[in-house]
């Protein structure tokens, strides 16, 4: 069986950190200095003063027209995505988001040279749980609860996530290899 031998990329926050970019395009347009370390929480919403839908379209916006700007998580996610494979693992990047994005993500995963078997654009709300892989590395805590054993979940360590203290944590990609 391939699920056993895949292992599921979340794109957002695992391989690019997009909050990054995100905050410096919210902080010139409302003037303020806020930092990633400020997002202590997954609902932005909570704790910016900004509507679901304005914080969706400076996303889909910071795709679209600042793709380059946005870092990966670590310099080395291609190095790793590359051994992961030679390693005999199969990499499926599984992303929920605005389908006006989606070539600008090929795009991104082109210039950092990323390896993967294939990717999933998830447009609905279907959960990533409905898609093959034996393992997930995910920053999001929603995610997090919907993967069941004997399937496995490794978040990604970013400061809305903190909480999750059930689940092993990883805060750079190649602390993978320590956990498969
Ligand atoms: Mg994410």
């Amino acid at each position: 069986m391939t699920d056993q031998k895949t292992i599921a990329l979340d794109l957002d926050s695992v391989l690019a950190d997009v909050m990054y970019t995100w905050l410096e395009e919210y902080n010139l347009i409302y003037n303020t200095s806020i930092i990633k370390q400020d997002i202590i929480e997954w609902d932005l919403h909570n704790i910016l003063p900004l509507s679901e839908k304005c914080i969706h379209d400076l996303f889909t916006h910071v795709w679209k027209y600042r793709w380059k700007d946005i870092p990966p998580t670590s310099t080395d996610i291609s190095i790793v995505t590359d051994l992961l494979q030679k390693a005999g693992y199969r990499i499926s990047i599984i992303t929920k988001r605005d389908r006006a994005t989606m070539s600008f993500v090929a795009n991104w995963l082109d210039l950092h040279n990323i390896y993967f078997n294939d990717i999933v654009f998830i447009f609905d709300n279907t959960s990533k749980a409905c898609y093959p892989f034996f393992l997930l590395v995910d920053d999001s805590p929603i995610n997090a609860v919907e993967i069941l054993y004997p399937r496995r979940i490794v978040i990604f360590d970013q400061p809305w996530n903190k909480t999750l203290t059930n689940y092993p944590r990883i805060r750079k990609l190649n602390e993978l290899f320590n956990l498969i």
